[in-house]
C-alpha cells in the first residue's frame, strides 16, 4: 500500500515532471486529483483558495498541460475541461488513450481510464496526431435506484 501523505505525492509528481512546488501549483494538483470527474478552469477557481489569481491558475494549467500532468478533456461545447493524467504521463509522452464518458443529467465528464480507445483503420494517406472519444450517456450516479 501506498502509505505517503497526500501532500508527498503532490511534491513527489510536481518534482517527477521538473515542477518547482508553488502552492498554487499544489493546490491546482489537489483539486484535480480529488476530482472523479474533469474540471474547467472556473470549476477549479470555485474549490480553490479565494485569493487565487486567475492568471496563476491558468499559467498553471497550461505548464501542467505541457509537462504532462494533466489532459484537456474536450466536448462539443467550448468549455475546455482538464483531468489529471495516468501517472506514466510525461512532457514527451501522453498516455491518454482512454474514452471519455459525458453524463448528460450532471453534465460531468469522466475519464474512464480503465475503457482503452478502439483502434481504427484509417484510409490511405490520412495520419491521426490526436484522438478524442466521447460517449454520451447517464453516469453511475444518476442512474435510477433499482
Ligand atoms: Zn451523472
Ligand atoms: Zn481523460
Amino acid at each position: 500500500m501506498c502509505a505517503a501523505p497526500a501532500s508527498d505525492r503532490l511534491a513527489q509528481t510536481l518534482s517527477r515532471h521538473g515542477l518547482r512546488q508553488t502552492p498554487v501549483r499544489r493546490a491546482v494538483l489537489q483539486v484535480l486529483s480529488d476530482s472523479a470527474y474533469a474540471l474547467s478552469g472556473s470549476e477549479m477557481e470555485q474549490q480553490l483558495p479565494a485569493d487565487t489569481d486567475r492568471i496563476t491558475l491558468y499559467r498553471t494549467l497550461k505548464s501542467f498541460e505541457e509537462k504532462g500532468l494533466i489532459h484537456r478533456v474536450i466536448d462539443s461545447t467550448d468549455i475546455i475541461r482538464y483531468a489529471s493524467c495516468s501517472v506514466e504521463c510525461s512532457v514527451e509522452a501522453h498516455f491518454d488513450n482512454h474514452v471519455h464518458f459525458k453524463c448528460t443529467a450532471c453534465e460531468h465528464i469522466y475519464c474512464l481510464n480503465q475503457v482503452a480507445i478502439p483502434a481504427v483503420t484509417l484510409p490511405a494517406r490520412f495520419e491521426a496526431v490526436s484522438r478524442d472519444y466521447l460517449l454520451a450517456g447517464v453516469c453511475r450516479e444518476c442512474q435510477p435506484a433499482s
